[in-house]
């Protein structure tokens, strides 16, 4: 079945290697997406919402974890839309937080194809 991604980070140069690495990891996008921050992607998820979503942590305007929970308390559209966190940051407490609002899993960096299959592979069915 064809999925569509969202890529949301602040930093373009990481949102290309995060693109580069999807590619490298073998997962298959019909449509890909990208945003600089969390009110950004919102505004487009809003019309045209997508299967799976790579999220940074540290944004300016709207961060990653204001993202998760607006998404998931306000935007019935993205009910399906699986949201996973990228961040360096990597304490339990973040992560667990996030996960409690609604966000689906989480990568920490440094990351590797391998662990983007790893961990994206089960929402590809
Ligand atoms: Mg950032």
């Amino acid at each position: 079945m064809s999925k569509s991604l969202m890529i949301v980070d602040d930093s373009a140069t990481m949102r290309k290697i995060i693109m580069r690495t999807v590619r490298m990891s073998g997962l298959e996008f019909e449509r890909t997406e990208e945003a600089g921050n969390g009110a950004e992607a919102i505004e487009k998820l809003k019309t045209a919402p997508v299967d799976l979503v790579l999220c940074d942590v540290n944004m300016p305007e709207m961060s990653g974890l204001e993202m998760v929970k607006k998404i998931r308390t306000e935007l019935k559209i993205c009910e399906g839309t699986k949201i996973i966190m990228v961040s360096t940051e990597s304490s339990q407490e973040l992560i667990d937080g996030v996960i409690a609002d609604g966000a689906n899993g989480f990568i920490t960096k440094p990351f590797t194809p391998e662990k983007f299959q790893e961990k994206l592979t089960p929402f590809m069915n």
